[in-house]
This record gives C-alpha cells, sequence and structure tokens, in this order.
C-alpha cells in the first residue's frame, strides 16, 4: 500500500510540494478551455490547504521548448484564486531567488503556484540539480499528476526519492480503479479497443486475455488483425511487423474462450469518395466500422457487467468517419455496467460527443492509463512510500 496523503500527520506548517498535472487546453488569449485536470486536482490541494500547510504547487503545461508565455500556468493560478479566494498567489519563476522570496513570504494556509516546470528543460531530464532546487522548497513532496505517473522528471520521480512523501486522492483513486477492474472484473468484462497505434494496444489485449470475457477491435487497429485472420484490409493502415504477433493474440485468446470480435463491414474512402463495404477492395482505405459492426459490437456492451474502453473506433475526427465511436459511445452512456474510459482520445471523444457525466471512470492520464491496462506499474508511484 502506498502511503497517502491521509497517511501525512502533523503537517500544519510545513512546507508541502505538491506535483499536479494541470496540463489543460488553453487558447490562444490563454483562456482554459477545459478546466477537467484542475478539478479533479481539488480535492487533494483543498485537504492539504485544510491542514494549514504551505503549500507549493507545481505542473507542466504543454510541450515548451524554453520559455513560452502562451504555456504560462498563470490562467490556471487563476482559475485556482476562484476556489481558494484570498489564499492563492502564482510565482512567475520554476526556480531561483524569486521563488525563494515568494516561498519565505509564505503564511500557513498559502497556496503558491509555480510557472510551468518545463520551461526548465532539466524537467524531463531529471537533471539532479533540478531536482535539489525543487526539493529544497520544501518538507514534504506529494505526487497527484496521474497523467504524467509513467515518466521519470525531475517533479514526480527525482524528487519523491529526497523527501519524505504521499500520494494524492487522485492518483489513489485511477490506481483503485484500474486495479479492481483487472483483478476484480465485474463480468460479464467486455473491453473495447481502437485507435491507431496497434503496437502499444496489443500488449493491453495480451494482458487482457484471462480476465475479459468478449473483447470489441476496431479502429485503425483492427486492420492489423484482420490481415492475420487472412481478410483483404486494402489500403487500410497496418502494421505488417505485428501480423504474426495479431495471430498469435487471437489464438491464444481462443483458447482461453475469450471472444474476439473483429469488424464485418467498413465505412471507406475509395479515392475521395466515402463507401459502406462488407468487403474492403485493393484501392480503398477502412476508416470506421460499419452499421453491422457497430450494431454487433452494441449488443455485447449492452450484454456487460463491466466496460473498458481505450481508443476510437473510426477516425473520428473527421465527421464522414466517427458514426462507429459515436454508436459505441452511446451504447456504453445507456449501459449500467461499470465503465472505464481511458486514453487521451477515447476519452477526448466522449467529452466532445458529451457522455462524460455516463461514465463511471473517465481515466486523467493517457499514457499512465494505458500502463495501467498492459499491467505495468507506475515509476512515479513505485518511487513513493510504502506503508
Ligand atoms: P490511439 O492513440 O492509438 O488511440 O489512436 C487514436 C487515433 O487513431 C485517432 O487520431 C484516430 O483518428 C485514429 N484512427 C482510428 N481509426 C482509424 C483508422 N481506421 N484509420 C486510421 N486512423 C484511425
Amino acid at each position: 500500500m502506498k502511503r497517502t496523503i491521509r497517511d501525512l500527520k502533523n503537517i500544519g506548517g510545513n512546507k508541502v510540494l505538491l506535483r499536479c498535472d494541470f496540463n489543460v487546453p488553453l487558447d490562444k488569449y490563454g483562456d482554459i478551455l477545459d478546466a477537467t485536470r484542475i478539478l479533479t486536482s481539488l480535492p487533494t490541494i483543498r485537504y492539504l490547504n485544510e491542514q494549514n500547510c504551505k503549500l507549493i504547487i507545481c505542473s507542466h503545461l504543454g510541450r515548451p521548448k524554453g520559455y513560452d508565455k502562451y504555456l504560462s500556468l498563470f490562467p490556471v493560478a487563476v482559475c485556482l484564486m476562484k476556489y481558494f479566494p484570498n489564499k492563492v498567489r502564482f510565482c512567475p519563476k520554476v526556480t531561483g531567488p524569486v521563488v525563494e522570496k515568494y516561498i519565505d513570504e509564505m503564511k500557513n494556509g498559502d497556496i503558491l503556484v509555480l510557472e510551468n516546470l518545463r520551461f526548465d528543460p532539466r524537467e524531463e531530464e531529471n537533471d539532479p540539480s533540478f531536482v535539489k532546487e525543487l526539493a529544497s522548497y520544501c518538507d514534504v513532496y506529494v505526487d497527484d499528476a496521474f497523467g504524467v505517473a509513467h515518466r521519470k522528471h525531475a517533479s514526480n520521480y527525482g524528487v519523491a526519492l529526497k523527501k519524505p512523501n504521499a500520494i494524492g486522492f487522485l492518483i489513489e483513486k485511477e490506481l483503485k480503479v484500474f486495479e479492481k477492474a483487472f483483478q476484480n472484473p465485474k463480468k460479464p468484462f467486455v473491453a473495447i479497443f481502437g485507435g491507431a497505434k496497434v503496437k502499444d494496444k496489443l500488449l493491453l489485449i495480451k494482458n487482457i486475455i484471462g480476465k475479459a470475457d468478449t473483447v470489441l477491435i476496431g479502429g485503425g487497429m483492427a486492420y492489423t488483425f484482420l490481415l492475420a485472420e487472412g481478410i483483404n484490409i486494402g489500403k487500410s493502415i497496418v502494421d505488417l511487423d505485428l501480423v504474426d504477433e495479431a495471430k498469435k493474440i487471437l489464438s491464444d485468446a481462443k483458447n482461453a474462450n475469450m471472444k474476439v470480435l473483429l469488424p464485418v463491414d467498413h465505412v471507406a474512402l475509395k479515392g475521395e469518395k466515402v463507401v459502406k463495404t462488407n468487403f474492403l477492395d485493393a484501392d480503398m482505405v477502412g476508416l470506421d466500422i460499419g452499421k453491422k459492426t457497430a450494431k454487433m459490437f452494441t449488443e455485447e456492451i449492452k450484454k456487460a457487467g463491466q466496460i473498458v474502453w481505450n481508443g476510437p473506433l473510426g477516425k473520428y475526427e473527421d465527421k464522414r468517419f466517427k458514426n462507429g465511436t459515436l454508436q459505441v459511445a452511446k451504447a456504453v452512456a445507456k449501459s449500467s455496467a461499470y465503465s472505464i474510459v481511458g486514453g487521451g482520445d477515447s476519452v477526448g471523444a466522449i467529452n466532445t460527443l458529451g457522455f462524460a457525466d455516463k461514465i463511471d471512470h473517465l481515466s486523467t492520464g493517457g499514457g499512465a492509463s494505458m500502463k495501467l491496462m498492459e499491467g505495468k506499474t507506475l515509476p512515479a508511484v513505485e518511487v513513493i512510500d510504502t506503508l
């Protein structure tokens, strides 16, 4: 059991460094387009603030190469000011004497938001000098940045090794949800996989053999599996190096009595023309599951006790190819099964389609949730002390 913030006793008056994932989308005016990542961090921030400590919050935002005024964490600090009036201050630096001055001026119960960690290239390199500076700000370190927990960066890995530490409520919840879903699934357990990165997804499917009852495969990754079954895929996206691996997975799944359903019809491009077809000719590119497949998948989803979904069923960003993802999202939203959606694109699809409130757990971390689904541990969690 990893130590959580509930296990940190008598931290009132301490300086606590909290790593959050405030990687929110901003428009060109710096307005936050979706504050979900801030809102999901609030329980941890509120709890630590109630302990009357001096709370120093750090996060990354985007992928800046050095300082970039469009990726400042200032708008995030302003957003937090609404929830913690008269308590939040923004420090325009990540390290150096300015940060030290702001920290010296803090009173118990104050919250300081540091500038974007990634303005300093040493963050992603887990550079010891950067780790040392971050660690010097605090007595205790708390990690609640699930979105980067699969990475070994200075602010979520290096600094945890230097200080008494704990995970926050968000990471705790994400870990619990995935652990329960994979170790003690509600049956029938239906897994839905889509998207285009076949290599990553193969690991998910491998880990789910013996756990799930049914796996529905759509999206770009389906074509590697269809080819493995000897079915024509035209010019659809495929990873030829992984066809044998896909064949083995299909055979292992069969031996484990796991039902695997692949698309039986497609929405494809033939030149410039969109066609609906059961068979892909040599000049066709499959870009969405067809109606029959969507119906077949929906029937399986209806029977589920638990659903785990990762990856869109088609190229859903293009409205001509979004129907499959929409139908599956609708079916998952309607279902009374316990539902988990993980992976940046599938969560994005659920949000754009407006079904977020119908899903039991929308994971806040794409890469990190994938690792948990693969049955792997997360380095930034591993480094936290156990009880
Ligand atoms: P992933 O990151 O692996 O979940 O992949 C997500 C991406 O897969 C999205 O950008 C989709 O547009 C893309 N995608 C889904 N289905 C297809 C397809 N049939 N052909 C090409 N790209 C696809």
